[in-house]
């Protein structure tokens, strides 16, 4: 994984790859951080890596993230974007993270949303925006990929629709 180092500011962020704060650290290969541009204005956070995301160390690879890229394309933002996670190490069986493993990890998240400093964060999925809720960080959200691959990958249109139109209001100078 390449050094977390801001191309603006120069700032390194402390990666911190061995974490063992929580249980996660047991069964994951590599930490998952980030994926996108370190100093983009629209941060996309997700749940927790998958078993592609884990092998391959970044997050939003697998079908998720295909249809999740597809989207991004449509969001009229260019490359102006970086995906993360509430936890960055793979919960077993895709489970959805448990509180504390959420609690564990949010200081790393607290680290990368200053690092990146975004204009914009978006939650993708309802477990990534309850928990943004909780902790106070003011964002869009968005269906996770994945409910729509349930229903044969259709539908998502007017709601990404939706979503562009937001991010082209948030992001006015
Ligand atoms: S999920 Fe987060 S807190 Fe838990 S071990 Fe991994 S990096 Fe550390």
């Amino acid at each position: 994984m390449p050094a977390l180092t801001h191309p603006r500011t120069g700032q390194a962020l402390p990666l911190d790859a061995a974490c063992r704060r929580c249980a996660l650290c047991e069964g994951r290969t590599q930490v998952v951080v980030w994926r996108g541009r370190l100093d983009a204005r629209v941060l996309f956070v997700g749940e927790g890596p998958g078993a592609e995301e884990d092998a391959r160390g970044e997050p939003f690879v697998g079908r998720s993230g295909q249809l999740l890229d597809r989207w991004l394309g449509e969001l009229g933002i260019g490359d102006d974007w970086c995906i993360t996670n509430i936890v960055r190490c793979r919960p077993p069986d895709n489970r959805k993270p448990h509180a504390v493993e959420m609690e564990a990890c949010w200081p790393h998240l607290r680290g990368f949303l200053g690092f990146v400093q975004p204009r914009v964060v978006v939650a993708v999925g309802g477990t990534a925006h309850g928990f943004l809720e909780r902790k106070g960080v003011a964002h869009l959200r968005v269906r996770h990929p994945s409910w729509y691959l349930r229903r044969g990958g259709k539908g998502w249109e007017p709601e990404v629709a939706a979503l562009a139109a937001s991010l082209q209001a948030a992001l006015q100078p």
